[in-house]
């Protein structure tokens, strides 16, 4: 089968490496020849984001699908009318692609998240402070959001469509990962837990199965049983949430394809998110989710103050250590705070889990130099 994605990224490249052990040809584009997906896919240099680029990429495909949300939507639902299979379909990714109508989706299908108003520009803004800005459009890892917390700082307030949403009192963020496929059978991970960095704003680590109670995890099933009710559509979707100190569960935002916070679940589960995303593209049972062990993950980004040829300095002293596993993304250009790989590790329990990622992680962080080379 002739599976196209549109991104080239990592996301992708992950897909791809887990679904060679199959019998498939898989196709991207991206506007970037050295992306990572151009050396292990047949790769089209364009811009997903262009009506004619994704028509002319997706017309001679059986399966399309996405590995990044901000592509053209016209183009997807135009290939749909000739006969292509779009996965998640071009409506969920309209919905989610911009703020207000993801918004207006969990308002309309009673899925609880943070009390919100609309805005065209900054004259329309009447909201209690404090809130959280987030543009309609344009927003990505932590771009395109600002908290604003009082009076003084309404002066930052970016003048463009945009949601206003109360701040809320962030106990813990959590994400959940479900899948479903065009037969109806759908398959949920378990629950993981993050922790934010709040220079980058990028994830800094992740780790599975979350510390939750039973009525927590409860309120997080029914989100998941409403979401994908009032979608419906196949695919794959990661659903970012905040617990608040109230213990009530509220949906941050969803992504309409694979997701960082599942990188975990390449070791730490009975299989991972991109074998499930491949089994949703070619509409295949769906995998079992289970994690055996307690995982976690973080991010290898570009450090501050580099940019230029990527080198991994002291990769050797990691890939010594116990159930440490590396994800490279083929990058070869860092620039600071860039996504370039992620490290997996597992631990039989929940103590051994935050300790071996506070000690890897730190080790890391003075043993990998993710910069060009200095000497
Ligand atoms: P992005 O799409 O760029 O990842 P998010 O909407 O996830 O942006 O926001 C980035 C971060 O900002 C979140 O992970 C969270 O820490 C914080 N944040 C976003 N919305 C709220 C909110 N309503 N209340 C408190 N913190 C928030």
């Amino acid at each position: 089968m002739k599976i196209g994605i549109l991104g080239g990224g990592q996301l992708g490249r992950m897909l791809i490496q887990e679904a060679l052990k199959y019998d498939d040809e898989f196709y991207t584009l991206d506007p970037s020849s050295d992306c990572p997906c151009a050396g292990i896919s047949h790769f089209t240099k364009g811009d997903f984001n262009d009506y004619q680029a994704v028509m002319d990429f997706g017309k001679d495909k059986d399966v399309l699908t996405i590995e990044i949300e901000h592509v053209n939507v016209q183009a997807l639902e135009d290939l749909q009318k000739q006969g292509i299979k779009i996965i998640p379909s071009p409506s969920a990714v309209k919905i989610i692609q911009q703020k207000i109508l993801q918004k207006e989706f969990y308002q309309k299908n009673e899925i609880p998240s943070p009390d919100f108003q609309v805005v065209r520009d900054k004259s329309e803004v009447n909201f209690p402070l404090p809130f959280v800005q987030k543009l309609n459009t344009g927003g990505y890892d932590g771009k395109g959001v600002q908290v604003i917390r009082n009076e003084k700082e309404l002066e930052n307030l970016w003048d463009a469509p945009s949601v206003l949403e109360a701040l809320v009192d962030i106990e813990k963020e959590l994400s959940v990962i479900v899948a479903k496929n065009d037969k109806g059978e759908v398959k949920v991970f378990p629950v993981t837990e993050m922790v934010a960095n709040p220079r980058l704003n990028l994830l800094d680590f992740n780790i599975c199965p979350s510390e939750i109670s039973d009525e927590i995890q409860t309120q997080i099933d029914e989100i998941v049983r409403k979401f994908i009710q009032a979608m419906a559509s196949s695919g794959l979707f990661a659903i970012e949430l905040f617990l608040d100190k109230n213990g009530k569960v509220w949906v941050n935002e969803t992504a309409p394809r694979l997701h960082n916070s599942g990188h975990l679940t390449q070791e730490g589960n009975s299989n991972s998110q991109f074998e499930q995303m491949y089994r949703v593209v070619k509409n295949l049972p769906l995998a079992d989710t289970d994690a055996d062990k307690y995982s976690g993950m973080f991010n290898l980004v570009g450090e501050d103050g580099y940019q230029g040829k990527a080198y991994y300095e002291g990769l050797e002293e990691v890939l010594k250590l116990p159930k440490t596993y590396v994800h490279l993304y083929g990058k070869t250009e860092t620039k600071p705070g860039r996504k370039m790989g992620h490290i997996n590790i597992l631990a039989d329990n929940r103590k051994e889990l935050l300790e071996k990622l506070t000690t890897i992680k730190s080790m890391i962080l003075s043993l990998i130099h993710i910069s060009e080379p200095t000497r």
